[in-house]
């Protein structure tokens, strides 16, 4: 669906992953977040315990996945990485519950899209490190119960709000991570440029930084993208290569993608500024309303281009005048 936030293939994926910081130490802004976790995984180091249940909420691309290898890497544990809609049947939890050795590290992902029997039969989990497992049907079926290591459970979800209230209560620290300042993406853009030995010009980071949509992931896409363009285009070196590498990719000079700028059009000029609400949004650009809702609205809001308010969605001034639109009220809405 993305432009440029989804991974395009597997080599680019593998990118990915060679780009991750395997530290705290490494890990660029969240300084809130990352002196939390410091000291959660110090505290469980002194005790040699494994760490309390983390949960790690926010926009795609942010640092939720990375954050759980750190967990593992700074704890000298395993990962095991799975999925909420890879968990179909509370027997896929109780089938990976029961491989863990002592304080593996489980990262679930979507951790809000996993079946309500599983969801059940986690909080137990969680809690008691024990799971239930039923044997037989109807009249005569048991349940036999089953110890499991200890394990830390890192849960990424985009939208928090989804999770059942028990179940977000049973982790032991639980962060939102925020956009990233244009900054704290230069940094990730020089940390990535020196591992890839891209070479770029004066002002070249910046702009790759202000037009990433405050997200580490489309940071180090753009510098891919970059690459490229200096591999083909070897004699054009400054920033208007960077320039003109980006807007063959469809990202604005704000850094906002082709389906941002469909939802703010729409808004705009088919809905006359909102309110609208989610459903009908989602409608009119063809997408649906979970991706509009979890990854094109918070950037949105962030930036002052677009209000929720109980009636629905409503443009702001500063978004009629990036699409170039007068505005009928001249005024604040
Ligand atoms: P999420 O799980 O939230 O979708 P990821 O952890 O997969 O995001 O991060 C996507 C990419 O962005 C990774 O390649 C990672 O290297 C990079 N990245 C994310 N956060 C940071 C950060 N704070 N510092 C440096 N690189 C980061």
């Amino acid at each position: 669906v993305r432009d440029v936030g989804t991974p395009i293939d597997d080599s680019e994926l593998a990118i990915e992953g060679a780009l991750r910081p395997e530290s705290l130490a490494e890990f660029v802004g969240q300084h809130k977040v990352r002196g939390q976790l410091q000291l959660l995984l110090d505290a469980a180091r002194i005790q040699q315990r494994p760490p309390d249940h983390i949960l790690l909420s926010g926009p795609p691309g942010l640092g939720k996945t990375t954050l759980a290898m750190i967990v593992a890497h700074e704890t000298g544990r395993p990962l095991r990485m799975s999925s909420g809609p890879a968990i179909q049947h509370a027997g896929d939890l109780a089938a990976l519950l029961s491989s863990l050795t002592p304080g593996e590290v489980l990262f679930i992902d979507e951790v809000h899209r996993m079946a309500r029997s599983a969801e059940e039969m986690l909080y137990l989990a969680m809690e008691d490190f024990r799971i239930d497992i039923m044997v037989g049907k109807g009249a005569g079926a048991t349940s036999i119960p089953l110890e499991l290591a200890p394990f830390t459970l890192v849960g990424a979800t985009t939208r928090s709000g989804l999770l059942p209230n028990p179940l977000r209560d049973r982790f032991g620290f639980t962060a939102h991570l925020e956009y990233y300042e244009p900054e704290e993406l230069e940094l990730v853009v020089d940390r990535a440029a020196a591992m890839l030995a891209v070479t770029l010009p004066h002002d070249g980071r910046a702009e790759i930084a202000r037009r990433s949509r405050g997200t580490p992931r489309i940071a180090n896409r753009l510098l891919r993208r970059v690459r490229d363009f200096q591999v083909v285009h070897g004699d054009r070196k400054g920033v208007d290569a960077v320039r003109a590498a980006l807007e063959l990719y469809d990202v604005d000079e704000i850094g906002l993608d082709r389906l941002d700028r469909a939802v703010l059009d729409a808004l705009v000029r088919r809905f006359r500024g909102g309110p609208v609400g989610l459903g009908t949004l989602s409608v009119a650009v063809g997408e649906e309303a979970e991706t509009i809702e979890s990854v094109v609205e918070p950037y949105l809001v962030r930036i002052g281009f677009m209000g929720r308010t109980p009636r629905g969605r409503i443009a702001t001034p500063p978004a009629y005048a990036h699409l170039g639109i007068p505005h009928a009220d001249g005024a604040l809405r």
